[in-house]
């Protein structure tokens, strides 16, 4: 093939994807919020025999999109409340394309120059949005999860090397254990990070949390003050999925660093408060914290992966990740991203976080975060005065929580449980906005959670109509 043949199909090909993308985007609207197929509809399009002779690049477009349409989830528009999603800002979506055309390898300094500068300017631009240290070290990784991964690491080398123990070239075996102390607020993520690294899920210690769904002072100090010696990572939550509640950090940070232990904030959500001058009060006192995690793919609206993880002490993050080997060129000035991640060949992912953040600024990421509160807000508060709904959690940021009582004389606990699920999955299979349960406090309820930038009005109306039609169906 010539370089002419090549730019060719090149030039076919993308501008299939781009008609694709934009009628997605221009459908998004009309589609279902739920995907309308089934696992085996979609294994019997797509589970074609492997390829023996291959196919036009063109074909292999237009029928993956064929294929994999209905099956997929209207998570990029505005009314998909599940879990905690955010959509794509479109100068993110548009440099993650490019950031796929130039396939760079972003682990070093000397394999893509641009790629590394632009991480460096992300990393110092996210500290400034979310008010930490200006000399901490970062890393841009794929999620919070990998964000936990990172962090805890540091603190792992950080809590073992101040007690002799060189915990990279001597492995845990024969180290104190670490005990990890966190509230039952704390998100999956953190036990899979502590059974990654080898700190084992039993040596997670989780303490009650108060009415509000925070972590009391008090609490914390008994549980530090039963084994002060012991290596320590007090772990808090900044915006928990099921309240959007934040610790007092003011008040507990220090009392953990008192007592020696590492102290890690997930702030996954909830760390973007720090950009609306409305809600940084939630976080005060989050910077005197060892470590942060927090995500792109959520509230800032970057397409998947996009996740950051923060150190105060650069030097105990690079003492987990630094990569040597004689083939690798370092560069004495530069940044060398494998020095501070995980991954060792990664995706130029500081891409899309640049344009991102260029495309909204502050007062954009600041205006997202106020509107979708208010969203929230409005969503709870409808739904709330429905029939048969009780509100459990009125967001104090976008996190809320209602559940739907069974109307009948008698309705038991578990009624409530059952008609709390039969009215999600109607609203669901309504196509009109898609929400997930979860059980809080003993009691199934439904969550709302809004992080799209895209998320209007309109959204909220025709979303509170879908909850209303599916309540007023009955049990
Ligand atoms: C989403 C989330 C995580 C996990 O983040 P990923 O980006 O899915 O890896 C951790 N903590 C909280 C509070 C979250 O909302």
């Amino acid at each position: 093939m010539s370089a002419e043949e090549h730019c060719r199909e090149y030039r076919d090909v993308l501008r299939r994807a781009l008609t694709h993308a934009l009628d997605f985007y221009e459908r998004l609207d009309l589609t279902s919020v739920c995907a309308t197929t089934d696992r085996s509809r979609l294994r019997k399009r797509l589970a074609k025999p492997l390829p023996i002779k291959g196919n036009p690049s063109g074909e292999v477009i237009d029928e993956l999109v064929a294929d994999v349409s209905d099956g997929l989830s209207r998570s990029a528009g505005g009314r998909f409340f599940g879990w905690v999603i955010g959509g794509s800002v479109p100068a993110a979506v548009a440099a993650d394309w490019l950031t796929t055309c130039w396939d760079q390898n972003a682990a070093l300094y000397s394999c893509s120059p641009a790629g590394a500068v632009v991480e460096e300017v992300c990393g110092d631009w996210l500290k400034q949005l979310f008010g930490l240290p200006e000399n901490a070290g970062f890393a841009l990784v794929t999620g919070c999860q990998m964000a936990h991964v990172a962090c805890l690491a540091a603190a792992r080398h950080a809590l073992l090397i101040s007690r002799g123990w060189d915990v990279e070239k001597k492995g845990l075996a024969g180290s104190r254990p670490i005990r990890i102390v966190t509230g039952t607020h704390s998100h999956g993520s953190l036990e899979r990070a502590a059974r990654l690294l080898g700190l084992g899920a039993e040596h997670i210690v989780t303490l009650p949390t108060d009415a509000s769904n925070r972590l009391a002072g008090d609490v914390l100090t008994a549980a530090l003050s039963s084994q002060p010696d012991e290596p320590t990572i007090v772990v808090m939550q900044a915006g928990d999925i099921n309240t959007g509640a934040f610790d007092p950090f003011e008040e507990l940070i220090p009392s953990a660093r008192r007592v020696g232990a590492w102290v890690h904030v997930d702030g996954a959500f909830g760390l973007w408060a720090a950009a609306s001058p409305q809600y940084r009060h939630l976080l005060h006192g989050v910077s005197l914290a060892d470590s942060w995690s927090a995500d792109g793919h959520k509230w800032l609206n970057v397409p998947y992966d996009s996740g950051f993880a923060f150190v105060a002490k650069p030097e105990s993050l690079k003492g987990a990740m630094s990569h040597r080997a004689d083939y690798l060129t370092h560069d004495a000035e530069a940044r060398d991203q494998i020095d501070w991640t995980p991954e060792w060949s990664r995706r130029c992912r500081g891409m899309a976080t640049y344009a991102a953040i260029r495309q909204l600024g502050r007062n954009g990421i600041a205006g997202l975060v106020e509107r979708t509160c208010r969203f929230a807000a409005d969503l709870v508060a409808r739904i709330g005065a429905l029939p048969c709904a009780e509100v459990l959690c009125q967001p104090s940021l976008n996190q809320g929580l209602i559940r739907f009582l069974n109307p009948g004389h008698d309705a038991s606990q578990e009624d409530h449980d059952r008609f709390t699920n039969e009215v999600i999955q109607r609203v669901c299979e309504s196509g009109e906005a898609f929400f997930t349960g979860t059980t809080w406090r003993g009691k199934r309820c439904m969550r709302v959670s809004v992080c799209n930038w895209m998320t209007d009005e309109d959204d909220v109306d025709r979303s509170v109509e879908a909850v209303k039609a599916s309540v007023g169906r009955g049990v």
